[in-house]
This record gives C-alpha cells, structure tokens and sequence, in this order.
C-alpha cells in the first residue's frame, strides 16, 4: 500500500490540495499495487498482472469529404488473456491517449473477474474529434481502424463494444469489415451490436441497468429509500442518460444532470425522457426548459443522496472529494475517483461502488450477446434482464463480503476479489514456455 498516503483521521484535508498524479495508466497500477499488497502476490506475478500483455498502435489513414488525407492514430490494448478472450470497448476522443487506453485495458480486466465472467480485459481508442466528422468519415475512419487492428481481434481473441462516442453503429461497421475480410459473416467479434446483426435484447440499457442494481443493493448497506432519493449524474449519454431513467422508474428523483457542455438542475426533478428528446434536438441538456443552469463541478458537489459520475477519468479528485455531500457514489463512468479522493470519500463515510462493479453491467450482456452470438440462440430481453440481475446482485454481495472481511472500502474489496482471481487463473495456467 506504500504508494497511497493514507490520510491519518486527526489531519484536516488540504483547503488547496497538493499535486496530484492523474495519469490514468499509474492510477490503475497504484489500484493494481494496494490489491497485490492486500494479497501478498508475489514479484514476479505483480509484474505479470501490472502491465498490458500486448499494445498495438496504428495509423488510420482516411479520406476525409473533402478530398483530403487525414491520418489519425489509434491503439488497441490487451491487457491480460488468463480467464478468456480480451474484452473491452472502443473510445473515440480527442483527448485519448495510450495510457488511458492502458488503463482502461487493464481495469477491463478487474470487471471481467469482478463479475466472474470467462473474459480478459482489453480497450481500444481512437485520438478523432468525432463530433467535427460526418457519418461518412466517421465510416471510413472506423472501417480502416478495423482493418488495422485485425490480426488481433477475433471472436476467440478479443471482442471490442462501444464505450464514449461509439455506438452500435460503429460495431457494425467493425463487424462488417472483419466479416468481409475473413469471407463469412462473424457475428460474434463485436458486441453492442445492432439487433439485426447479432445484437442482444438489454445490451444498450445493460450498464445503466446493472448500475441502477448495485445501488439498489447499496441502499440495502446504508439503509436508504431509493424510492424518493435524489440523484445527480454527470455525463447524459449511454450509461447517463439510460440510468437517469431507470432511477426515475424507481421512484427516485433525478434532481441535476450534465454533458461536456455544462448541467442543469431541478430540485424537484427532472424528467429523463424529456431531456433526452431536448438533448437529441439541441445537442445538450443545457437549456432545457424548466430547469437552471449549473457547472459540472457544482453538480458533483451539490446536495444529493446518489451521485453518479458517468463521463471520464478523474471527476473526482483531491480537489473536491472532501466537498462531495452525496452518501452513495456509483461509478458509471471509468476511473472517475483518484485513489487520494478514495481515502477522503472513505474517511468521511461516502460508499463508493468502484467502476468495476458499477458499470460491469454492460460488459455482463456484452457476454451474454456473445454467448448468443456463438450459440446462434437468441434470448428474450426478460431473460437478459434477469440473468443479469443475478450476476449484478451476486457480484456486490461477494465484493462486500470481501471488502468487511478485509475492512476495506468497496473498491478495495472488488480489487482483492478480481485480482485473486486473476492471479489464480495465471498461477494454475503456469510461464509460457
Ligand atoms: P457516451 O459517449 O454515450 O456519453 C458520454 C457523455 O459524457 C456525453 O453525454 C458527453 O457529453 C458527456 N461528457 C463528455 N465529457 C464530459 C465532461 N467533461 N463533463 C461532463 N460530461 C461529459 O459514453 P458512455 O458509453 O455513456 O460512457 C460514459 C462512461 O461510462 C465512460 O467512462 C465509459 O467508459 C463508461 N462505460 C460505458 C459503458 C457502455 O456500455 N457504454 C460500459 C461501461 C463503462
């Protein structure tokens, strides 16, 4: 636990908190490190487990609409194979870079084991401004990032699904490519793929879905109503927005929400379905009528029950942790607390569903698509819905078992329990060659 300087309770936190590391690829590791310590691993499997086993980086040359060439870099990382097939979404952002990628990769792996599904993790990005690109660019782009990094992914290899700015029409387009470059239709190396191709029942509510379960769970530990609570989400888009109104189906009272261009709130609720039609006309959520105008940043520290970071890396940081008033938060989005936030959420009380618990939903039904996928065999969206239910609801039950009998915070919990895991399947596998 050497690298996280845990605050002694008597310390008042830093007004101007010092400098933080918010490198996202040495957050996962500094994760990584406090688990392999909980678990006595040994060196050399700490090294193993502690980089990605493969990284690939690729020019993406495109034709843009207007004539010209442009060159986009893009990376595919798998972080580790032990337990089954690299597993993990496909970012599109100007901001991505290898070392999220990694991160993302490496934390794809801890969900996988979280849940206990036979995947390892991986995760792809592409550096694109996709909102400045047509849907005719953004085809092209994504056809020759496919055809890239084909030679590993694969339905037995590794199998992308969307995460920021991809979506179902994207996986299409990979699948296409893949499939015409092999010279059969291969359903299953993608997943979060439309319906008419091989896509499953639940999988676009599936991340909105199990998080809206590991809170109902998490309502159980703090004896709190959901019914009634107030919730503040940050980031409207897949896991946002559906989970915005799953909470509302339940009763609770979605009282503030928010997209990159800033939030906006109701204390007396607002209502999901409206702010998706508003968001699909205007572009954003700001503006909606009935509603006042807030920052991202006051919306992570206003007054809620449940708040839900559902955007990027890093919302939560030294820099507002001891500030966040919710007493349950539920990350829907990857990495959204710093380990230092971490402690200070802990000491004050705050229970933190770690994102690999949190958000492993979508990676559940992605599973199940790919099983069907394989099978040919198509389930219902009931029966979707109630397998991941079990898995959900069985996952947050083991994660706080482990994380009493350590008595550690969630995130450690799920750590100790997925890493174990990890490391056990690597152990039992044995050094190649
Ligand atoms: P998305 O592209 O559908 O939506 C992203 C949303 O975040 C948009 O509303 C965007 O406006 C908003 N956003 C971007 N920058 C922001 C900022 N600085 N402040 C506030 N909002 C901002 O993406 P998504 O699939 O919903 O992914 C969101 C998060 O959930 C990511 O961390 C992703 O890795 C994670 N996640 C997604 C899935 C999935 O199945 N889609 C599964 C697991 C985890």
């Amino acid at each position: 636990m050497a690298t996280v300087a845990k605050p002694a309770s008597t310390q008042p936190i830093p007004r101007i908190a010092p400098r933080e590391d918010l490198n996202p690829y040495r957050i996962s590791q500094i994760q990584f490190d406090i688990a392999a310590e909980y678990l006595k691993l040994d060196p050399g499997l700490r090294q193993i487990l502690r980089t990605p086993k493969r990284v690939l980086e690729v020019s993406i040359p495109t034709k843009m609409d207007n004539g010209q060439i442009k060159v986009f870099t893009g990376f595919r990382v798998q972080h580790n194979v032990a337990r089954g097939p690299a597993k993990g979404g496909i970012r599109y952002h100007p901001a991505v870079t290898l070392d999220e990628v990694k991160a993302l990769a490496m934390w794809m792996t801890w969900k996988t084991a979280t849940v206990n599904i036979p995947f390892g993790g991986a995760k792809g990005g592409v550096i694109c401004d996709p909102k400045r690109m047509s849907k005719s660019e953004l085809e092209r782009m994504t056809r020759r990032f496919a055809a890239e990094i084909l030679p590993i992914i694969g339905p037995e290899q590794d199998i992308p699904a969307p995460d920021v700015y991809t979506d179902s029409q994207t996986m299409a387009w990979i699948m296409d490519t893949y499939s015409m470059t092999k010279g059969h239709s291969s359903l299953g190396v993608v997943t979060g793929k439309p319906i008419s191709i091989g896509g499953s029942e639940g999988r676009n509510e599936a991340t909105a879905r199990g998080c809206v379960i590991a809170v109902e769970e998490a309502c159980k530990v703090k004896k709190l109503s959901l019914r009634g609570a107030s919730v503040a989400i940050q980031g409207f888009g897949n896991a946002g927005s559906i989970a915005a109104k799953l909470f509302s189906e339940k009763k609770a009272r979605v009282i503030a929400i928010s997209d990159s261009r800033g939030g906006v709130f109701n204390s007396r609720g607002i209502d999901p379905l409206k702010a998706m039609r508003y968001k699909e006309r205007s572009g954003t959520v700001v503006g909606m009528p009935g509603t006042s105008r807030i920052s991202n940043d006051d919306l992570l520290t206003m007054k809620c029950d449940i708040l839900v970071p559902a955007a990027l890396e890093n919302s939560i940081t030294l820099n507002n942790a001891d500030q966040i008033k919710a007493k349950i938060v539920a990350e829907a989005a990857n990495g959204p607390t710093t380990p230092h936030a971490d402690e200070v959420l802990a000491r004050k009380g705050t229970l933190v569903i770690p994102d690999v618990l949190a958000n492993a939903g979508g990676v559940t039904v992605s599973y199940f698509e790919w099983v069907q996928d394989l099978q040919s065999f198509f389930w219902s969206e009931a029966e979707v819905n109630a397998k991941l239910d079990l898995v959900m609801r069985r996952a947050f039950h083991e994660v706080h078992e482990t994380a009493r009998k350590h008595r550690a915070h969630l995130r450690t919990g799920a750590y100790v329990l997925a890493v174990g895991r990890v490391a056990d399947a690597t152990l039992v596998r044995g050094l190649f060659p």
